[in-house]
């Protein structure tokens, strides 16, 4: 099939080179003129593991193509899809501007001869599609009889970042709202390889597809949110947030993922998402009480590590300088919106410290975004030269097991405050550490 995709970031280049493995001829479309030469010359401009090697030979087999047309890049696709960005707008809603644009490029581009489906895969509000179609008809000069050209259909992505790729390729579900058999027929040609292994396509209206991805989404942050708040009361209590998460996750009914808990969610989604279903209901005069504690609690949660660096340093963090490891929210990403470890870096910062930070892929965005706040270092050792402290903000594998004895060298303190819970307790206060970490032990 020819395929069109509109918006080359995280999930348009994933989408645009998965589709493209599959044997399609896609053409990723942005504005970003600069992104779009990188990617022709077959650089890549995001970090996703598995990605870079699909993307280079989807590329040398001429299956994926980069543009900056919009008119060029959609002529000959039946599929176009809509990976724009759908950022909160000043009162948390989504913003549709991105996707309403380029829904009217596109009334002015189809033709009325040539049949496409027009698919939503950034996560938009209920009545996107609906507004979509009506974006593309009110800009066509020819709508009358535009209006059979084409399809709108909602089909939400779920892929988690840091393992996009094989969310992708071997997805759990693939959610497809559109009451139109013809759309419907060429979905399921298009993802019948993705689904071999018997993983549902499942098929509804429009308005549900776009509620699942939100609801979807909100519920994680829920269960997120939910274990920072028993891992608090743990804290309070005398009780160990690993224990009571593994007695809980053991059931089949609650599952053993996302019951981690740690220093908040992050990342271009959740928190963007929950605002939105929060805005969505309010638009409907409908309160949607849970989602306002989860935000709530999450905003505490990513300064959690900071009123126990302070009292560790009794109160006077001007001068003092931490070494940070970790600046992506998540790890395998090199994606910082929203990540607590801008959060840290605000709060510590503001009361006078220095920080030196390291993380393996997440250090050039930051760099782009808060320039020399902070330093960055080239290794995660190198980021304790001077320290006084280590604080750890991003889970990657390479912090879970580290030479503690370079730390002891490097720190002038022996100090880890550990936002994601990656060491033992017992034994690494066995090596006279002063360990401060999430919902494990009690605090004052
Ligand atoms: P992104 O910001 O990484 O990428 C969006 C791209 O669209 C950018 O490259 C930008 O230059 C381009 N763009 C903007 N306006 C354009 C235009 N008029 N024409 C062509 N290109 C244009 O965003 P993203 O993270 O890929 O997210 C896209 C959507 O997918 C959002 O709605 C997001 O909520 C949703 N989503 C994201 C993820 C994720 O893991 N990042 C997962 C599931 C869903």
């Amino acid at each position: 099939m020819k395929i069109a995709v509109v918006g080359t970031g995280y999930v348009g280049l994933v989408t645009g080179t998965c589709f493209a493995e599959t044997g399609n001829t896609v053409t990723c479309i942005d504005i970003d003129v600069n992104k779009v030469n990188k990617l022709s010359k077959g650089e890549i401009t995001i970090y996703k593991p598995g990605l870079e090697k699909l993307f280079l030979r989807n590329l040398k087999e001429e299956r994926l193509f980069f543009t900056t047309d919009l008119a060029a890049g959609v002529k000959d696709a039946v599929i176009v899809f809509l990976a724009l960005p759908t950022p909160p707008g000043e009162d948390g809603s989504a913003d549709l501007k991105y996707i309403l644009g380029v829904a009217k490029d596109l009334g002015r581009i189809i033709q009325p001869g040539d049949y496409k489906v027009i698919i939503d895969k950034s996560t938009v509000p209920v009545g996107t599609a609906e507004k979509v179609r009506d974006a593309i008809l009110s800009a066509s000069p020819q709508a009358e009889s535009l209006v059979t050209a084409f399809d709108v259909v909602s089909n939400p992505e779920f892929l988690r970042e840091g393992v996009a790729v094989d969310d992708f390729m071997k997805p759990d579900r693939v959610v497809v709202g559109t009451t139109s058999e013809k759309a419907k027929k060429l979905m399921n040609d298009l993802y019948a390889p993705f689904v071999r292994q018997g993983n549902p396509v499942i098929f509804m209206d429009e308005r549900s597809a776009e509620l699942t991805k939100y609801a979807a989404n909100s519920f994680l942050a829920t269960k997120i949110s939910f274990m920072n708040e028993v891992a608090k009361l743990c804290e309070l209590l005398g009780a160990d947030v690993d224990m009571v998460r593994r007695g809980m996750g053991s059931d089949e009914r609650i599952g053993k993922r996302f019951l981690f808990p740690g220093i908040g969610y992050g990342g271009s989604c959740f928190p963007k998402d929950v605002q939105a279903l929060v805005r969505s209901g309010k638009e409907v005069n409908y309160d949607f009480q849970i989602l306002n504690a989860v935000m709530d609690v999450n905003e505490k949660q990513k300064l959690h590590l900071i009123p126990g660096i302070k009292k560790y340093f009794k109160n006077d963090l001007k001068g003092k300088r931490f070494a940070l490891w970790g600046l992506a929210f998540k790890p395998n990403t090199d994606d910082i919106r929203e990540a607590p470890a801008l959060y840290i870096i605000d709060a510590l910062t503001k009361e006078g410290a220095g920080i030196c930070a390291f993380d393996p892929e997440a250090m050039n965005n930051v760099k782009a975004q808060i320039g020399d706040k902070i330093e960055y270092a080239e290794s995660q050792y190198d980021a304790l030269k001077n320290a006084d402290a280590l604080i750890i903000a991003t889970e990657w594998n390479e912090f879970r097991t580290p030479d503690f004895l370079k730390i002891v060298t490097n720190l002038k303190n022996k100090a880890i405050f550990d936002g994601r819970n990656l060491f033992d307790v017992a034994a690494i206060r066995e090596l006279g550490f002063h360990y401060e970490s999430v919902g494990r032990e009690i605090v004052n």
